[in-house]
């Protein structure tokens, strides 16, 4: 009789707190389907749309669209043949015209067709196409990273005790009207040569400290294969390197990149990680699904590196979908950048408060699978510094006092750490 009182009493105090927990979650199913989704039938059909528009303008076949190559060789960067895809106002196309002869823009075939017309606000709009805010005055900076004083040896970024950065190339599938290393764009693409590249190796076999190296640019997979080929097999080859990871935003803008032929080549040298950058739940496909599970097939772990950008993700509802449609396609979400002051691209920065609610409504709301890490760079090239809302309040001798993910203050104890020597 006790015992069945108790089991009641437990269950109508566990379905008590199912209601709360339900309520909490609320805010969140009332919007999400309202979040363009590239996965959504509405957009899937806009896409093959503006892809049928594309080939027929340019002759071309679906076995051409599925071409990396041909994706790379036809990306559109000047205006007449983007006001024949899309509708541009006057204003709009003016915008591009005089922002081209600043900074340089070009975007892939497959990124355009993504773009929602009837959107004026559409993020791949406004992630690709140029707008004349990127002119305005601003007190952004080329460099805000100082990165030009991180080079020890050939295109080596070395900013961290054991690792660093090879840069490869300044070419990428599309120049993201955001980039934070924009300076590198210039005004042509430029791979970087075989004895630069040479030099990095050499750097790097000749310092043993160095477990971690990132491939990166522009966009690692803007290299040919052959040239990875060769690059990921020299690195492969130093004992001290642990794994490699390569920087690529192509499984968003080109994922056409993740040939058979360039999985036959990753396979030879794991373990690869691959570093990409969704910044908006419209931005997967099916296509960047199909690129992502080929490398998650062949063992690949993909973690993606958002840029915190306003318009586009400042919004504690877009960013957890985004993370829960990523964990969908085996993409982890690693981290939120804070965006910095670069010019020609403050009309994206964001207060840090916008990066903190969102980080306030992921934990507890949300797995821990689906939290990245927002993180501050230092300014120059400090370092990366996470932000976090205040669970810790204080502490003290013997306990601390912290902040639940449901706002609830409560003290917890803090014992000393017995040597295990003293223990056993
Ligand atoms: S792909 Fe990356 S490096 Fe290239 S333009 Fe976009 S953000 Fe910049």
């Amino acid at each position: 009789m006790e015992c069945s009182k108790k089991a009641s009493t437990s269950r109508e105090i566990s379905l008590d707190r199912a209601r709360q927990l339900k309520s909490r979650i609320q805010d969140y199913i009332d919007v999400k389907d309202s979040i363009p989704k590239g996965m959504a039938l509405k957009y899937v059909l806009k896409q093959e749309r503006l892809k049928q528009k594309m080939l027929s303008l340019f002759n071309a076949t679906e076995n051409d669209w599925d071409d990396w190559q041909w994706q790379l060789k036809n990306r559109i960067a000047d205006v007449d043949t983007l006001t024949r895809i899309i509708t541009l106002t006057d204003s709009e196309i003016e915008a591009v015209k005089s922002v081209g002869k600043e900074f340089r823009w070009a975007i892939s075939p497959y990124y355009l067709s993504l773009v929602d017309e009837d959107n004026k606000y559409c993020p791949i709009k406004l992630l690709s196409i140029p707008t004349a805010t990127e002119l305005a005055p601003s007190d952004g900076s080329v460099d805000p990273m100082a990165e030009e004083f991180t080079n020890p040896a050939g295109s080596i970024t070395r900013r961290y005790p054991d690792r660093l950065i090879i840069n490869v190339t300044n070419e990428c599938a599309m120049y993201c009207r955001h980039c934070q290393r924009r300076r590198n764009i210039g005004g042509s693409d430029n791979h970087v040569s075989r004895a630069k590249l040479q030099e990095s190796v050499d750097y790097i076999r000749a310092n043993p400290e160095i477990r971690d190296v990132l491939i990166t640019g522009g966009d690692a997979f803007a290299l040919p294969d052959s040239t990875l080929d060769w690059l990921l097999g020299e690195l492969h080859s130093i004992e001290s390197v642990d794994y490699i990871r390569l920087g690529t935003r192509t499984l968003v803008t080109m994922p056409q990149r993740v040939s058979d032929n360039l999985i036959n080549i990753l396979k030879k040298y794991a373990p690869i990680y691959i570093n990409t950058h969704f910044n908006h739940p419209i931005e997967i496909t099916k296509e960047s699904k199909e690129a992502c599970d080929k490398l998650a097939n062949i063992g690949v772990p993909i973690g993606n590196q958002a840029v915190l950008l306003n318009g586009i993700n400042n919004d504690k509802f877009v960013m957890r979908l985004m993370n829960h449609e990523m964990l969908k396609i085996r993409v982890r979400p690693y981290y939120i950048f804070h965006a910095k002051k670069v010019i020609g691209t403050t009309h994206f920065n964001t207060s840090v408060d916008d990066g903190i609610e969102i980080m306030e409504y992921l934990r507890g709301y949300t797995s821990g699978m689906a939290i990245p890490t927002y993180i501050v760079n230092a300014t120059g090239g400090k370092g990366k510094t996470p932000i976090l809302p205040t669970y810790l309040i204080s502490r003290g001798k013997d306990h601390i006092k912290i902040r639940t993910w449901e706002g609830e203050v409560m003290n917890y104890p803090n014992y000393p750490t017995v040597p295990i020597e003293e223990l056993i």
